[in-house]
């Protein structure tokens, strides 16, 4: 029987388990949802035990409907999600805080106002923002009773979402995590590979509670039997986006995926080299293999599809997602209209969590196209501002991106929007053959960890390209409405 594998992709909104043949092609898919929890301003809550549920369920589907044999699990998840568990009883102590949650937003402010930041950025490549772990962590053992001291005497774990699955998977057997969870936590020196001293007491968190920290293709252990009725080996673990550059094949230093959801993450694989960035661009691990780190430079954009989702369900001028393309296809140009999509600050490179959002251009005749329109353009222009802020970066290293765009994630689905993209961003739009890049990475790493692949090489092989949109824009078109664009930010900065 041919080697399959399942990929487990845990994502903020749900759980999704696919299985691959060795060819990177799908055979089965289950997808469940989870509830979001918004239990103070700001604050954002999974339930960890219902993700648990989801995943296993969903798991046990896609192994059912693929009818073959499971050689080998990978692990992909949303990132600097947290949750604490006892030890014993793999309880969580709290409900998991979500990357989104802005609850240490003060606590962020004042390590920032001792000076600290550039000496946390030099180590993580990361920023003192609430988006990632340590801040987070410290709220639990803070505000949860008893949790400090229970920590202290051994009993409490500390897991992102991968590592949480993994402990309930190995049957509380397996405490790790790949080296790229780790590198969005604020804890993990990403130069030495290590979770560093200075960082644990800055945050004040104890070691105890840290998993051990692998390969992103390595030895995770077995799943418990009473799980799937067998041990299946579970052998690659990595965060969302760095398992989409994988599914991508971005192995090369200067690729450059770029994943168009909810949010929008773009990732430029820098090799060998942490290139640190000056324009508040994120430093991160892309992979770990054989204790070498390969690393990336990382750009976030909040709110992309998040915005159609707003013109659906809070303007309710669309039906359906898909509408904006002909609405946007419709117009012969913007006719003066930006949407700058602040909703919830803004990302990469401005960190302005204080931004809020803003239609500007707006006359008597606009309407749901002008709208739409405006929703899709903010997409390919706040490509264009990372894209920008990763040459500036690189140019500084004295290197070059890459002169292609891979692109992927549900948005792509636009074909008006990906022609946008590729002329704002001025670069071809590639669009691969297997859409679920996220999973597809998380599968590839498990095959390697597995030897089921001779190497990155022989996955780079597989990747294919359904579409290439190529720049049709005049120099003087893209320009202007480029600047315009600029212009409505400027306004919605604080
Ligand atoms: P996530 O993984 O973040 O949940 P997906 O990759 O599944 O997101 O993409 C879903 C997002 O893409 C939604 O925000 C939806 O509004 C948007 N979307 C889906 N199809 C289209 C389309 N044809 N045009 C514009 N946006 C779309």
């Amino acid at each position: 029987m041919e080697p399959l594998i399942l990929s487990i992709d845990q994502g903020t909104t749900s759980s999704r388990a696919m299985v691959f043949g060795l060819d990177g092609r799908p055979r089965s898919l289950s997808q469940r949802e989870h509830r979001q929890y918004y239990p103070a301003p700001g604050a954002v809550e999974h339930d960890a035990e219902e993700i648990w549920r989801a995943v296993l369920e969903t798991a046990r589907q896609a192994i059912a409907a693929a009818n073959g044999e499971i050689a080998a699990i990978g692990i992909t998840n949303q990132r600097e999600t947290c949750v604490l568990w006892d030890r014993d009883s793999g309880t969580p102590l709290h409900p998991a805080i979500v990357w989104q949650d802005r609850r240490t937003a003060d606590h962020c402010a004042r390590l920032k106002a001792t000076g600290v930041e550039a000496f946390v950025t030099a180590r993580t490549g990361l920023l003192l923002d609430p988006y990632f772990s340590a801040t987070k962590i410290a709220w639990l053992l803070d505000n949860v009773s008893g949790a400090r001291e229970a920590a202290a005497r051994g009993r409490v774990l500390f897991g992102t979402i991968d590592t949480f699955l993994l402990w309930r998977l190995s049957g509380g057997r397996v405490h790790a995590t790949d080296a790229t969870n780790a590198s969005r936590t604020l804890l993990y020196n990403i130069h030495s590979g290590d979770w560093d001293a200075d960082l644990l007491e800055l945050f004040r968190i104890p070691p105890s509670i840290l998993p051990e920290v692998r390969d992103s293709a390595a030895d995770y252990g077995v799943t418990d039997k009473a799980l799937f009725g067998q041990r299946l080996a579970i052998r690659g673990i990595a965060g969302d986006q760095q398992a989409a550059t994988i599914g991508q094949a971005c192995f090369a230093p200067g690729m450059v995926k770029s994943t168009y959801g909810t949010g929008s993450f773009l990732m430029l694989n820098t090799g060998a080299e942490a290139v640190a960035s000056k324009n508040r661009l994120l430093t991160t691990v892309a992979y770990q293999l054989a204790g070498r780190r390969t690393y990336a430079l990382e750009g976030s954009i909040f709110n992309a599809g998040s915005t159609v989702q707003w013109l659906r369900d809070g303007l309710k001028v669309i039906a359906h997602a898909s509408e904006t393309e002909a609405l946007a296809a419709g117009l012969s140009d913007n006719r003066g209209v930006y949407l700058v999509p602040a909703f919830t600050g803004l990302g990469a490179p401005h960190w302005d969590p204080a931004a809020r959002g803003l239609i500007a251009g707006l006359t008597r005749d606009a309407g749901p196209a002008e709208l739409a329109r405006a929703s899709l353009e903010s997409v390919g222009y706040q490509t264009r501002d990372l894209l920008q802020a990763m040459a500036a970066d690189l140019a500084e290293s004295g290197r070059g991106a890459d002169t292609v765009l891979r692109a992927d994630g549900g948005m792509i689905a636009n074909q008006w929007l990906m022609q946008f993209l590729a002329d704002m961003a001025g670069v071809p739009v590639d669009a691969p053959e297997v859409a679920e890049t996220t999973a597809l990475g998380a599968a590839y790493l498990a095959g390697l960890g597995a030897g089921l692949y001779d190497g990155l090489e022989d996955i780079a092989k597989r990747w294919r390209r359904a579409r290439r949109f190529m720049p049709a824009m005049s120099a003087e078109m893209r320009e202007r409405l480029y600047d315009g664009w600029r212009r409505a930010l400027q306004r919605t900065l604080m």
